[in-house]
């Protein structure tokens, strides 16, 4: 182990290959994979980073990430240690439509935690169905769709910050957006948020019409990152693909998906490589059609493919 991470190293492990943490199932390895055990050793980790000039990443469950297949060259942080999985829910003992607050950790499931808060009959989560990640990510992307997005519940967020301190942060500070969030570099901690009460059974069915309707729109089950670009202003950037006659398209492995023009499915042998070309493919014919730039959601990790996907761009 590198002399620096001497006194870590047990929480450390060295060229990890990122493939095994993404939905894409794509990308080559991280020089450092740190799963801290609590928010002070996160901070000690990003303070030290910044000694030493290395850069931080922060990954979740690696949903929204396309890592090029060379790899990252800095520290990536991961907050799976049971410590930032943990969900604090309330005694449930008021009227229905009245409010609580939920304290969860970054590394917590969405998943299993919006199918909690509906077993709960807690309303507020529910539109979020189907939507994969821990909600340490869900936070910084901001993830929502037609249904509603999380920062719509969301009420505080405590952060580690660049210089490795633990700081609360209020709504305003978070800055959320289409998609997006002023957080920068901070590495979300913990979140509280507001649920409603509700009746379980208005919750759940709410819950499985959202599930249902996303499934047929989705292809939930094959490799991908979600949606690759955003939507700009006034369009769907799956209408336009699939106007662009590249809905079924594929470069190597990397796939436009049949159900979604706006995901780029992983095939069997597909490189990270093959996705960065399909993108550039994507955003030129778009470009040259419609005189419209597509901008991308998902978020690459890797400089040499940043380069090249500039220059596609
Ligand atoms: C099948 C499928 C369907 C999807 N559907 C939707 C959808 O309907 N709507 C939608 O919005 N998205 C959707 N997505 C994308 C994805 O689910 C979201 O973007 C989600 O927020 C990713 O969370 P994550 O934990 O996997 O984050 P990652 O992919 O690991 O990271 C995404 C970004 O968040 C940052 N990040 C992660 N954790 C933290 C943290 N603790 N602190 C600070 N930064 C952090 C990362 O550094 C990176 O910049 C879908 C993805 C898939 C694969």
């Amino acid at each position: 182990m590198d002399h620096r991470w001497s006194d870590m190293s047990e929480i450390i492990a060295e060229q990890e290959p990122l493939a095994l943490h993404t939905t894409f199932g794509l990308g080559g390895p991280a020089r450092w994979l740190a799963a801290p055990r609590s928010v002070e050793e996160a901070g000690r980790l990003v303070d030290r980073c910044r000694e030493e000039d290395i850069r931080v990443y922060v990954l979740g469950l690696g949903a929204n990430l396309l890592v090029c297949d060379d790899g990252v060259d800095g520290l990536v942080l991961r907050l799976n240690h049971h410590a930032f999985r943990q969900v604090e829910w309330p005694p449930l003992d008021g009227l229905r439509g009245s409010k609580v607050v939920v304290t969860a950790g970054a590394g917590a499931d969405m998943h299993r935690f919006v199918l909690e808060s509906v077993r709960r009959g807690l309303a507020g989560l529910e539109g979020l169905a189907g939507i994969p990640g821990t909600l340490g990510g869900i936070v910084r992307m901001n993830a929502g769709g037609r249904w509603g997005q999380i920062a719509d519940v969301v009420r505080e967020v405590t952060v580690v910050d660049e210089g490795g301190r633990s700081r609360r942060l209020t709504l305003e500070e978070v800055g959320f957006s289409y998609r997006s969030s002023r957080l920068g570099k901070a590495v979300v901690c913990e979140v509280k948020l507001e649920l409603t009460m509700d009746d379980p059974a208005q919750v759940r069915r709410r819950f499985m019409d959202i599930w249902s309707q996303k499934s047929h729109v989705q292809p939930l089950g094959q490799p991908s990152a979600g949606c690759v670009f955003k939507n700009p202003p006034g369009h769907s950037a799956g209408r336009l693909i699939e106007q662009a006659g590249l809905k079924g398209h594929s470069i190597g492995g990397a796939h436009v998906s049949h159900v979604h023009a706006n995901f780029i499915v992983a095939q069997e042998g597909a490189t990270a490589g093959d996705v960065f070309a399909l993108i550039g493919l994507i955003q030129s014919e778009v470009a040259r059609r419609f005189a419209i730039e597509l901008e991308l959601e998902v978020k690459v990790w890797g400089r040499r493919h940043a380069r090249s996907l500039e220059s596609v761009a």
